[in-house]
C-alpha cells in the first residue's frame, strides 16, 4: 500500500460510524476545546457524522481518551494533548470553546488553575477567533447567576455570585470570560456566540466526578445510600445531553449572539430526584442527608423563550429518558471496567 491507498482504507474502515458526505466547501475545519470530555465528546461526534474536520484540544484533566476513541485514526479528526492556559495556533473556520472543569469537586480541586482556565484559555482562543476570523462558541453556564433571586432564570438577569466563595473560581471565571467574549467582538470583530448551559446528563459522565446525577446513579447501582447536601430542598433543571448538543450546533450556526439559556425547564428538588433515581434503580436503597455546601444555589430553572424564538430550539428528551439511558451506560461501563480488571 503507498500513502494514499493507506489513508482511503482508513477513511472506508467498517470500524469508523459511517459520516455523511459533504462536499470539502461545505465541510469546516473546526476545533473543540475540552473535546475528550463529557459534553465535548458528544459534540465532536455530531460534529464527525454532519463531516467535518474536527480537531480536539485537551489536557485530559477531567477528560478522557477513551471518550474519542472510536475516532483516532479517522481522517477527519485530530486529538491534541494541550493545556489551554497556553497558546495555540491553528487555521480552523469554527471554535466550541468548552474546556473547563464542569463539576464542583473537580473546579474547586485548584481554584487558581481553574481561573486560569476560564481566563487565559479563554482569551488564547478568543486571539486565535481573532486572527483566523474563525467563529467562536462560549460554554458558559448557569452558574453566572449564582444563588439567583429571579426564578426562572432569564439571560437578561445579572446574577447573583459571591466573589469570594468556594464557586466563585468558577462562576467569576465564566463570568469574565463572557466579558472577553463580547469584548473582542466590539474591539475585534470576533464573530461570537455564549451558550449558559444549565445542568446536563448522559452517558459518558465521569462516575466520580461528584455531581448530583452521577452520585446518585452510582450509589443506587452499587447499593449505597443515596447523599444529599442539605435539607434537599434546593432545586436542579435536568438536560438530557443530545438536547444540549442540538442547540449548540444551532447557536453556532444561526446569527445571533447575545446570550442563550440551553436547558430542560423540567425541575426537581434534590429530594425529588434522589426519589426518582431510587425508584428507577434500586428501591431498596435508603436516602441520607449530609450537611449543605456553601454557597449552594437554592433554586435554578431556565427560562428557554429566548432559545425558542431565535434558533428554534426546546428540548426533545424527558429528564425519564435520559436518566434510562445514562443508566444503562452506567451498568455497560461497570461491566467493562470490571472485564479490565480481570
Ligand atoms: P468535563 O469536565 O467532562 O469536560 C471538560 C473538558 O475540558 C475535559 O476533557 C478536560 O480535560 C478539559 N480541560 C479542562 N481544563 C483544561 C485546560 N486547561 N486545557 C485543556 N483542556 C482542559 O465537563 P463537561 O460537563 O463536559 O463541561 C464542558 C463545558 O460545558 C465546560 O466549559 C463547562 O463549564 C460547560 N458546562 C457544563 C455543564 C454540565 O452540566 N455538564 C453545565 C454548564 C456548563
Ligand atoms: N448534590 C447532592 N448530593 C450529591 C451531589 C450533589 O445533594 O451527592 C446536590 C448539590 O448540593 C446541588 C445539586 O445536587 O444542590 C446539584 O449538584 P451538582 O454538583 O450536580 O451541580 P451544580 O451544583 O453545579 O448545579
Amino acid at each position: 500500500l503507498n500513502h494514499e491507498d493507506m489513508t482511503l482504507s482508513y477513511f472506508h474502515s467498517p470500524s469508523f460510524p459511517a459520516v455523511r458526505a459533504i462536499t470539502n466547501h461545505e465541510r469546516k475545519r473546526i476545533l473543540v476545546t475540552g473535546g475528550a470530555g463529557f459534553v465535548g465528546s458528544h459534540l465532536v461526534d455530531r460534529l464527525m457524522l454532519m463531516g467535518h474536520e474536527v480537531i480536539v484540544l485537551d489536557n485530559f484533566f477531567t477528560g478522557n481518551k477513551r471518550n474519542v476513541q472510536h475516532w483516532m485514526g479517522h481522517p477527519h479528526f485530530e486529538l491534541i494533548r494541550h493545556d489551554v492556559v497556553d497558546p495555540f495556533m491553528i487555521e480552523v473556520d469554527q471554535i466550541y470553546h468548552l474546556a473547563c472543569p464542569a463539576s464542583p469537586p473537580h473546579y474547586q480541586y485548584n481554584p487558581i488553575k481553574t481561573v486560569k482556565t476560564s481566563v487565559m484559555g479563554t482569551i488564547n482562543m478568543l486571539g486565535l477567533a481573532k486572527r483566523t476570523k474563525a467563529r467562536f462558541l462560549l460554554t458558559s453556564t448557569s452558574e453566572v447567576y449564582g444563588d439567583p433571586e429571579e426564578h426562572p432564570q432569564k439571560e437578561t438577569y445579572w446574577g447573583h455570585v459571591n466573589p469570594i466563595g468556594p464557586r466563585a473560581c468558577y462562576d467569576e471565571g465564566k463570568r469574565v470570560a463572557e466579558t472577553l467574549t463580547y469584548s473582542y467582538m466590539h474591539q475585534d470583530e470576533v464573530d461570537v456566540r455564549v451558550a449558559r448551559i444549565f445542568n446536563t446528563f448522559g452517558p459518558r459522565m465521569n462516575e466520580n466526578d461528584g455531581r448530583v446525577v452521577s452520585n446518585f446513579i452510582m450509589q443506587a447501582l452499587r447499593g449505597d445510600e443515596l447523599t444529599i447536601y442539605g435539607d434537599g430542598q434546593q432545586t436542579r433543571s435536568f438536560q438530557y445531553i443530545h438536547d444540549l448538543v442540538d442547540g449548540l450546533i444551532l447557536l453556532m450556526n444561526k446569527n445571533y449572539k447575545d446570550p442563550v439559556n440551553l436547558g430542560n425547564p423540567e425541575e426537581y428538588t434534590i429530594r425529588e430526584f434522589a426519589e426518582m433515581i431510587r425508584s428507577e434503580i434500586n428501591a431498596n436503597v435508603d436516602i441520607m442527608s449530609l450537611p449543605p455546601t456553601e454557597d449552594d444555589p437554592q433554586r435554578r430553572r431556565p427560562d428557554i423563550g429566548r432559545a425558542k424564538r431565535h434558533l428554534g430550539w426546546a428540548p426533545k428528551f424527558s429528564v425519564h429518558q435520559g436518566i434510562r439511558e445514562t443508566v444503562q451506560y452506567f451498568k455497560n461501563n461497570k461491566m467493562e471496567q470490571s472485564w479490565y480488571a480481570t
